[in-house]
Formats: C-alpha cells, structure tokens, sequence
C-alpha cells in the first residue's frame, strides 16, 4: 500500500506560492475523500518580486476557479483591463514601426485561413486591423466590455494589468480565509531528507519542523528546495535571449484621470526594451537590458530618457529606480522526488510576453488537477509535469526570440546579435522557412494547452513586416470561401464601429467598477 498525499507545504508567499496553494485549495477542499492539508510557509524577511503586472486572460479563469470576483481584484489591486501588447520600434527605429499582438483571435481562425487574404491586401490595413476589431479598440484607449458586461465576460478578450504586492495580498486573504490555507510566516532554515532522498520536512529558523507529503518551492530567485537542496541547475538560456537584468519604476500619472492604456506598451531601445503598463493610480514601467551590450549606467539613462519623454510634468528625483538581475532560463528539471517548483525558482525568461504569470497557472493547474493520490502515483504525475513544462519552456524562448530575429534594426551591436540567425533556436529557423510559403497554422502550435497559438505567430511576424517569399496566396480558394472573407470583413468593420461608439473607455470602465465599492 503506497503512502497517502494528505498534506502540501509551499514555501513563498509570492504570486506562484498563493496561485498554487489557492487553485490547489479550491479544487481539493471540497473532497472529503482525500482531506488535504495545504500550509504555506513565507519568510517575513524576505520580500517578493513584487513586479509582474501584466496577465493574460486566463488570468480570468483562474480567478473563477479560486473563486475571487473580478470587482475585488479591480478594487484591491489598482487593477485595469489589458488587451494585448503594442510593439513600438522593433522591426526599425524612429517611431513608425509599430504593431499589435491582440488578445483576440483572427475572426474565425478555427477553419478560415484570413492571413492569406490580408496578404494581398498588406499594403493597406495591418495584420490586425484585417482580422480583428481589437486593435482598433485598443488604439481607441477603450475597455473590452461595457460596465453592465457580467464578470469575466467580454466584447473582446482581455487579461489584466495589477500591482504585484496587492494581488499578492487579495490572494493571501482570500486562500487563508475563504479556501483554509494555514499561514505560517517563518524563515525556512533546513531541509531534512529521507533516505529515499524525499523531503521529510523543512525545519524553521526558530527550529519547528514542518512535515508534509509534497513540498512546492515557491521560493522565487532563492529558488530553496529545488536548486539549493536538491542542485538542479538552471540551463541558460542567453544563447537565444540576452537579456539579464531589469530596472523597474513606478510613475505616477499628472492628473487622476488620465487615459489607462488598454495594452501593454513594449519600446525597443538601443539595448534591450522598454515595458509601459497602466494601472489605475500610476504606471509600471521597466528597462530589460543585456548586461552584455550595456553597463547599469546607460541603462538608468535610457529609461530615465524613456519617463522624461512620456511623463511629462514628473520629476525624475522623485522616482526610486530599482535593479533587478536575472538568469534568463529554467530548471534542468522542475519536479524532483517529492518536491515541484512552481515560477521564478524553476526558471525565469525575460517578461516580453508577459509568459510567466501564465506559466505558473499552467504549473498550478496542472499540479491540482493531476494531484497524485500516493507516492507511487506522484512520479509518473512528476515525470509528465517535466516533459510538459519543458515544451511550454521550449516554445516560450521560440516565440519571443521571434520578435528579435525579425528586426531590421542596425543600431547597435545589442540589435545586430539579436538578429542573428546563429542566435536563433533550430526549431524556429525551420518554422520560419516553411512559413515562407505558408503562414503559421495549427500545425505550427498543435497541442490544445499551448501557451501561443499560432495566431500569436502571425500577429507577430506580420507585424514585423515578415513577407513570404513563395506564398500561393489565393490557391486554395474558392468562390465561396472568398465570398465569406467578404462577408467577414463586413461584420468586422461594422463590429469595430460598434465597438467604438459603445465601449467605455478603460478608465471609465475601472472607475465604474471602483465606484461601486461597498455596495455589492
Ligand atoms: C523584471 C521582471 C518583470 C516581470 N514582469 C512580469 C509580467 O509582466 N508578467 C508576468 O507574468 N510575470 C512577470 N514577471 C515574473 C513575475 O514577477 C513572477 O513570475 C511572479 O511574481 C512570481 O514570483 P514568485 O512568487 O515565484 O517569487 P517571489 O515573488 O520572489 O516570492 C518568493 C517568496 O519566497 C519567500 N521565501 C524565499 N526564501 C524563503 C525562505 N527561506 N523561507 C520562507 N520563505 C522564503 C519570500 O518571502 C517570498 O514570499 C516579471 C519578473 C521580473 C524579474
């Protein structure tokens, strides 16, 4: 008889450690069967990240699944509706070069393939506008849905921008409260082993032990249990992606109701980029740069320069600028024994897509939905959750190093590695070959958990102004089928008319729902 899992210990009290003890605690709470304990264990010393405010929508169900109102996030987490990202300058400088990556699908994507249309037509619409009312409801400063729009539901597809520390907390009174998490605030010293080479319990700087069947080592950059106990090293991946440090900075906006962008703004610069992402209270902004092609110094400027241009009225000496190093990478393995590590302690990549957020609600939903019954059911649940995360990791790197190899910027020697064919992942200097003749399709991104469609292919490469060479636009069509791409772009365009006299702004729609406070 294999040993029961009746107990969870998670080490951090991060993003990753509440997502995970949350999706784990709603899922299992309920199952008298198995009566599982969840502790989660964080240091009082030791603070977060306390950046990563940009989510994608499935940020939305996960909050379902928790079971936290999206009223509560927006008004405990200086919380605004995201739509996607706005590239600026990346195919080349000066300002003209500029494109967006929207939530939203291309219009019918599942059976019509829209991109060899808009092919023909490339010269004047972008990619996006063809296929989607998005872009221009993002242009528009507006809000994905009116404020009478039930909870999670939508016009067009949205995620959030939220303050880290305050999701953070919602979370924590929310799992403690509502879910019965226990919340232990202590120092983890040690680690204490069977011989099998499980953990048999992590032992507290005030020496209390704290047993548990699986420990998830939400630990962040300490990354405790998973690469300080048990040594699994993290496979650089700088080879690809050079970027390895950041300066983050909140800004404050000049008035209280100045506009919310409704995307994430991305700025290549000279050395790396620039993320611009609107709360309801202030700005999150933030300089990812390679320490290989800039010292600390011209990074300060360049983001220093970025704020002066885009704030105007703030002064600069008013602003903490802080330094945060990574190690672009993730763990050799993530599940080891009866320990899994959920976000920046199994890895972290540069936040261009703002993937990790997504990763680590892949981890959790994975680790609560396949949640092994015993010891001898957990290693084939850990063997498959490795093989998993790996590709997500693998694709992940393919589709951000996607926006670099795609420029045309010459600059800087930082633009001219970036470009290089030689810094670029087999797999993706196939894909870009085939998709010389044919873009992106399922085929590209097949598996129904994949973190980037392929839409999220096309979007970007034909945002970069990528031109296939061979591409036999029309050859597969039909009458018929050109007849309902007419048809489409009708409902599209008379879709982005509504949408734009109807929707709110983001702004509106956040003080709308701020307003409410207290009477639901
Ligand atoms: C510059 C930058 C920008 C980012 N932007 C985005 C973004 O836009 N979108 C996105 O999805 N992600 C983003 N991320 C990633 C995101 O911030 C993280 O994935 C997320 O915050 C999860 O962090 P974490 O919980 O793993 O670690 P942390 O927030 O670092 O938490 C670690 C926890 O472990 C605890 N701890 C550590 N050691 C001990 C110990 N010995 N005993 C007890 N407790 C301990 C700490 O007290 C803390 O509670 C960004 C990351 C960086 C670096």
């Amino acid at each position: 008889m294999q040993s029961a899992i009746r107990k969870v210990v998670i080490i951090g009290g991060g993003t990753a450690g509440w997502l995970t003890a949350g999706l784990l605690a709603a899922r299992h709470r309920a199952d008298s069967n198995r009566a599982l304990e969840i502790v989660l264990i964080e240091s009082p010393d030791i603070p977060t990240i306390g950046v990563g405010e940009g989510t994608w929508p499935s940020m939305r169900m996960t909050l379902q699944k928790i079971g936290i109102s999206e009223a509560d996030l927006v008004r405990n987490c200086d919380a605004s509706f995201k739509q996607g990202t706005e590239f600026v300058d990346w195919s080349s400088t000066g300002g003209d070069s500029r494109y967006y990556h929207p939530f939203s699908f291309p219009a019918e994507y599942s059976s019509l393939k829209l991109a060899n249309y808009w092919l023909e037509a490339a010269d004047r619409f972008s990619f996006a506008d063809f296929v989607t009312p998005q872009a221009s409801v993002i242009e528009a400063g507006l809000a994905p849905k009116q404020v009478s729009t039930p909870e999670y539901a939508f016009n067009v597809n949205y995620g959030y921008h939220f303050d880290a520390g305050r999701f953070a907390e919602l979370l924590h009174k929310h799992v403690v409260d509502k879910l019965g998490v226990t919340y232990v605030s202590a120092n983890v010293g040690s680690v204490e082993s069977h011989d099998s080479g499980d953990i048999d319990a992590v032992v507290l700087t005030s020496g209390e032990r704290v047993q548990g069947d699986l420990f998830v080592d939400c630990t962040g950059q300490r990354s405790l249990l998973i690469g300080q106990h048990y040594g699994i090293d993290v496979v650089s991946m700088k080879k690809f992606l050079f970027n390895d440090a950041a300066i983050a900075v909140q800004v404050p906006y000049s008035k209280p109701d100045d506009p919310i962008a409704s995307a994430t703004r991305a700025t290549a610069v000279e050395c790396g980029w620039i993320w611009d992402i609107g709360l309801q209270t202030r700005r999150g902004i933030g300089h990812v740069y390679s320490t290989a092609h800039a010292d600390e110094a011209q990074a300060m400027a360049s983001i220093r320069d970025y704020v002066t241009r885009t704030s105007p009225g703030v002064q600069l000496d008013d602003l903490t600028f802080r330094s945060i190093p990574f190690e672009p990478g993730y763990r050799r393995e993530f599940w080891v024994n009866n320990c899994v590590a959920v976000g920046l302690s199994g890895g972290f990549i540069e936040p261009l897509e703002a993937s990790a957020l997504a990763l680590i609600e892949q981890a959790a939903s994975i680790i609560s939905e396949q949640f092994p019954a015993n010891r001898e059911l957990m290693s084939v649940v850990a063997r498959r959750f490795n093989a998993r995360m790996l590709y997500h990791w693998e694709r992940v790197i393919e589709f951000l190093k996607l926006h670099y190899v795609l420029s045309e910027r010459d600059d800087s020697d930082y633009w001219r590695d970036c470009r290089s064919l030689e810094t670029c992942p087999s797999e993706l200097r196939d894909k870009l070959m085939l998709w010389q003749q044919q873009p992106p399709w399922h085929d590209d991104a097949p598996r129904v958990d994949e973190l980037f469609p392929s839409a999220s292919y096309q979007y970007v490469l034909y945002g970069m102004q990528f031109r296939p060479e061979y591409v036999y636009i029309q050859g597969d069509s039909d009458a018929e089928e050109r007849a309902r791409v007419d048809r489409l772009l009708h409902t599209n365009s008379d879709k982005t008319r509504q949408m734009l006299s109807l929707l709110p702004t983001n702004r509106e729609l956040v003080s709308a729902m701020t307003a409410l406070r207290g009477v639901a």
